[in-house]
């Protein structure tokens, strides 16, 4: 690991500040992805912000009836609080579905989302990566890529966004609430909040440099019924195959997000027209221009499967 310095901020603004001071500082928040990268030497921070110790860790009713959650609310309080589980139980279950108890009691809510993809190859310092290395090229067009995304892809990346959390906020309608280096503050819709990876994959959100979270508001519940349902290769402690977030209403229709096919969470809201349909038109229209890998190719059959499921489950 590289030297850096550290401190505390006491305010949201002393952060926002401090990263406009430096370049190449980092916020800190439950540190186990940043901690993780940096040991690796794949994030290279002079300057750790500690935002832990900002009151930023509260879950409070908006007065239009949605819910704030402050972006260093921990993984674990945010799945078990009695409002996210009545009325968002989508949130609630895709939170436990991610990581293990001990990570979810450190991992905040801006942490997750801003969490790093988990292509073996951005890990593997040894190997091109355009996300780590701009320009170096991409490992795993050609090599073992059956991890990787389907949708969305370029020649330069083909990785998925690897939070669980992050499916749930997108079939929710989440905003993510920040404010830049300037002080000012500004409201991000999360269907606008990820990039697609384009020629540039290593900027992977809209936020600029030195932008920092401070919440996540939820708008008032929308009823229906939550489902969260992963697949992956063992049963806990894995990152997503896939993953299907719904909140499916009596009547068919509904809001579905997926995980694991592409850079960030996929939603197609046009293709929520197809859902009383059937998982079969709902799928195609998701996936509509898929191109996965011959390694990956099964991901498209496994999301209208998942998808069946998730909708069967709903009609009980
Ligand atoms: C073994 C293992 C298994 C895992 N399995 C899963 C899984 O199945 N599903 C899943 O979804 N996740 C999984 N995770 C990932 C885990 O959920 C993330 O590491 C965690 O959510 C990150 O949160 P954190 O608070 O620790 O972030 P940190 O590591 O502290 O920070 C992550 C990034 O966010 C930035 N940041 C933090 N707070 C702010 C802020 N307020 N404003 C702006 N930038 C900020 C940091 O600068 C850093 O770039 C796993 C992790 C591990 C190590
Ligand atoms: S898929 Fe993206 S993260 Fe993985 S090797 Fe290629 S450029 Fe790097």
């Amino acid at each position: 690991m590289r030297a850096f310095t550290y401190e505390r901020a006491s305010s949201v603004e002393a952060a926002a500040s401090a990263a406009s001071n430096n370049a190449n500082a980092k916020f800190i928040a439950g540190g186990t992805n940043l901690l993780d990268l940096m040991k690796l030497e794949i994030e290279t921070p002079t300057h750790l912000i500690d935002v832990n110790g900002l009151g930023l860790d509260t879950i409070e009713a908006t007065s239009d009836g949605g819910l704030r959650i402050g972006a260093m609310v921990r993984n674990t309080d945010l799945a078990a609080h009695a409002t996210v589980r009545r009325d968002y139980g989508l949130l609630s279950r895709a939170l436990v579905a991610g990581a293990s108890g001990q990570l979810r009691n450190k991992a905040t809510t801006a942490g997750n989302l801003l969490q790093r993809t988990r292509c073996p190859y951005f890990y593997d310092t040894n190997q091109p990566c355009n996300k780590r290395q701009p320009g170096s090229g991409c490992s795993a067009i050609g090599g073992f890529s059956r991890q990787h995304a389907i949708v969305g892809v370029s020649e330069a990346c083909i990785a998925t966004h690897p939070s669980d959390m992050a499916i749930a906020m997108r079939a929710l309608d989440a905003e993510v609430k920040t404010v830049k280096a300037d002080n000012k503050r500004r409201s991000i819709p999360i269907a606008d909040f990820y990039r697609l990876p384009g020629d540039t994959p290593h900027i992977e959100t809209v936020l600029e440099p030195g932008e920092f979270i401070t919440a996540v508001v939820l708008p008032a519940p929308v009823g229906g019924k939550h489902i969260y349902r992963k697949v992956r290769d063992r049963a806990s402690y894995a990152f997503a195959l896939i993953s299907v977030g719904a909140v499916v209403q009596p009547d068919g229709t509904g809001k579905v997000a997926i995980g694991g096919v592409a850079h960030k969470p996929w939603r197609v809201e046009a293709a929520e027209a197809d859902l009383p349909k059937g998982a079969r038109a709902a799928s195609n229209a998701i996936l509509a221009g898929a191109k996965p890998t011959e390694q990956n190719r099964f991901k498209v059959a496994l999301v209208e499967r998942t998808l069946g499921a998730v909708l069967s489950e709903a009609r009980g």
